[in-house]
This record gives structure tokens, C-alpha cells and sequence, in this order.
């Protein structure tokens, strides 16, 4: 067989390490688990597993569409927003077409967009953010997608709300404008996007928001878009027809409704954050200040051997290597245990190598 041109050339995504028996700190999932009343509604539904899902997902549009004052023809769902990133490459980008994201994003937006023979073009990060000048100078006549991580993974980082409008009214409205908020739920800062206000008067702004992050449904799959009805036509086109299985379904139809949860998540990932911050701080670490519920650190070392020797203590975090950064980690905000976990850990290796350059200056100043 031979496989397409465009896809010849694609690394296999590579996912955050599960170790037995080791703390993962790896994937940004909720460290509570699951929402209790969505483990109770697939606990209750497990025996209608022989139907096939609604394919529509009626129910939990409708409740999406209560929460955000919208109409059920408002939301695309996906097995994951991975999914849905494929469905909004695979209704617009033709082959010779481009996109353009951050040089330091998701991986997958660039996945989607090769798969269907686009063109991923990177504006450079800096400082760990979205530089939307830019993208917008980037933009060309084959330009069809723009994506934007809010916060961003892996740095933390956002855009605020002034900066996405100005962005926005430069973009012309033939080119679609992704924005990602799988970690929305978690952020804290007072200038954060309205973007949902653009959903009503911007018919090419898509938001993406998740299951899998704070309402703890990551092993399940399920993901969903915003946007204006004839988007969501358009995506419907590129969908399998029961891309979202039952249990999926009514776990996150059951996690919304959960706010003891969603409230303990996000107070967990407050108190999580400033211990990391002031641990990072005591080490001398730098890292940059977090939206979402991981952190970005740079670790002044080969972040694979760092990654290895925590690891082999136990705790599994995310080199940077594959982002094409040497020296820096992305540590999940776990529980209040496994954040001093985590912490002992990485200070001894920290410490291993003081050790070391010190003793290495010793022998040079004796030679
Ligand atoms: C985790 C994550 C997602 C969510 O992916 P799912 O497929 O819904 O699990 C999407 N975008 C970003 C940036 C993420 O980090």
C-alpha cells in the first residue's frame, strides 16, 4: 500500500508516560478523578451498552445550551476535542491550503491540518505566549485556520480579552479562528477573553472547550465546539455518525451539573499552584505564572534526564524535548501529597547537580 504524501512524513502522537505504581503528572488530567455524579450516571448506564449512542447527543447539547444561554445548534460534540479538531480540518482545508498556531502549542492542531494536506505555519513564541501580530502578518491567501490555545499548553500563558478583539477584527472573515479553552474552567485572571460573546456576531470564530480536564472524563472522550449554526452544519458533514459513545455521554451530561466538584477541582489547583510556585521560587527554578492546571519550569538541565530521574523516583511529568525545548518541564498541579512528592523529588535532583558542577569547579581550580 502506499500510503498519501501528506501523511507520510507524520510522527505518531506521543502521549504523556504512565509508569505502575508512579504519580502522573504527565497529561493535565483532574488529580480528584472523576466527577462522583458522572461515575454514578455510568455506573447506572453501563447496562444500555448493547444500544447505540444518540448520535446527536440531544441531551447534552441541550444542557451545554442552558449553561452558555445558546441554542443546541450551537455545539458540535467530539470523541475528545481532538476530534473535533479533525472535523474543522477536514470540512476546510484542502490540499496546498495553510494554517497558522504558535510555534510552542498543542501538537495536534498542526496533526489535523497535515492530515488533510494543509500546511502548518509557526509564529514564534515568546515569553512563553501567542505573538497574534504576528499571525495576523502571516496570513496569506491560502490561509484557512488560525489557532489559538487560551491558555496556552504547554506555557500557561493567555491572551487577554482587549487582545483578542484587536486580533479578531484584523482577521478577515474568511478565515476560521479557532480558539482552545480546554483549560478555561481553571482560569483566574480578571482580563480573560469573553469569547463566547463572538459566538453571536462572528460566524468564522470556533471555541473548543473539553470534558476531559476538570470534569475529570479524560478516559472517556468527549470534547466539544462553539460556534455559529452554519459552522456547526459544516462540521456535522465530516462526523461519523456515533463519533461519541453513551457513557460518554451521560458522564458528562451528569459532570456539569456537578459543582461540589468543579468547586473543590479548581480550589485544589489554587492551593496546588502557589505551593509549586513558592517550591520553584526556593529552588531558583524559573516557570511561568499558570492559567491552566500545570506549569511550565525550566529546570537548567537536560529536561529527558530530569524527566527519567523523576521517573525512576516515582512521579511522571512532560519534557519539553518533543517541543523542541531542551531545559524545561511541564508538571500537571497534582493534590497537596503529590505536589510535595514531586517537590522532594525534583530538589534532590536539583541538588545532585550543584553537587556535581561544584565538585567539577573544585577540580578545575586544582588543576
Ligand atoms: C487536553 C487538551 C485538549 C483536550 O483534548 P481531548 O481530546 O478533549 O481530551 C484540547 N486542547 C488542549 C490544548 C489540551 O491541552
Amino acid at each position: 500500500m502506499r500510503i498519501r504524501e501528506c501523511i507520510k512524513d507524520l510522527i505518531p502522537y506521543s502521549p504523556g508516560k504512565l509508569k505502575k505504581g508512579a504519580i502522573k503528572l504527565a497529561s493535565n488530567e483532574n488529580p480528584l478523578g472523576i466527577a462522583p455524579k458522572a461515575l454514578n450516571a455510568i455506573s447506572n448506564g453501563a447496562n444500555q451498552s448493547s444500544l447505540y449512542p444518540d448520535g446527536a447527543c440531544v441531551e447534552l447539547k441541550s444542557a451545554l445550551a442552558s449553561k452558555y444561554n445558546l441554542s443546541s445548534d450551537n455545539f458540535v460534540i467530539g470523541n475528545g476535542s481532538d476530534e473535533v479538531l479533525v472535523l474543522i480540518t477536514g470540512a476546510y482545508i484542502e490540499p496546498g491550503d495553510n494554517a497558522i498556531t504558535s510555534s510552542l502549542t498543542f501538537s495536534e492542531y498542526a496533526f489535523a491540518t497535515r492530515l488533510f494536506g494543509g500546511e502548518m505555519r509557526f509564529a514564534k513564541t515568546e515569553n512563553g505566549r501567542f505573538q497574534l501580530d504576528t499571525i495576523a502578518s502571516m496570513i496569506d491567501n491560502r490561509t484557512k485556520i488560525i489557532f489559538l490555545c487560551n491558555p496556552n499548553n504547554p506555557t500557561g500563558t493567555y491572551f487577554t480579552d482587549s487582545e483578542l478583539n484587536e486580533f479578531v477584527n484584523k482577521i478577515p472573515r474568511d478565515i476560521l479562528l479557532v480558539i482552545d479553552e480546554a483549560y478555561r474552567e481553571y482560569m483566574t485572571a480578571a482580563d480573560v477573553p469573553e469569547s463566547l460573546k463572538l459566538i453571536n456576531t462572528r460566524g468564522n470564530v470556533i471555541i473548543l472547550r473539553t470534558f476531559s480536564k476538570i470534569y475529570g472524563l479524560a478516559g472517556l472522550r468527549i470534547g466539544y465546539g462553539i460556534a455559529d449554526k452554519s459552522l456547526i452544519s459544516d462540521l456535522n458533514k465530516t462526523r461519523a455518525p456515533f463519533n461519541v459513545n453513551s457513557l460518554a455521554q451521560l458522564a458528562a451530561v451528569a459532570a456539569l451539573e456537578d459543582n461540589d466538584f468543579l468547586k473543590k477541582s479548581f480550589l485544589v489547583n489554587e492551593e496546588g499552584k502557589r505551593y509549586l510556585y513558592a517550591a520553584f521560587e526556593r529552588l531558583n527554578l524559573e516557570y511561568y505564572p499558570t492559567q491552566a492546571n500545570f506549569i511550565y519550569v525550566k529546570v537548567n538541565q537536560d529536561c529527558t534526564n530530569v524527566f527519567e530521574r523523576l521517573m525512576s523516583m516515582g512521579v511522571t511529568v512532560r519534557p519539553m524535548k518533543s517541543f523542541g525545548v531542551n531545559d524545561c518541564i511541564r508538571v500537571t498541579i497534582g493534590t497537596a501529597d503529590q505536589n510535595i512528592f514531586f517537590i522532594d523529588c525534583l530538589e534532590k535532583i536539583v541538588n545532585e547537580k550543584d553537587g556535581l558542577e561544584n565538585s567539577s569547579k573544585v577540580k578545575i581550580l586544582n588543576s
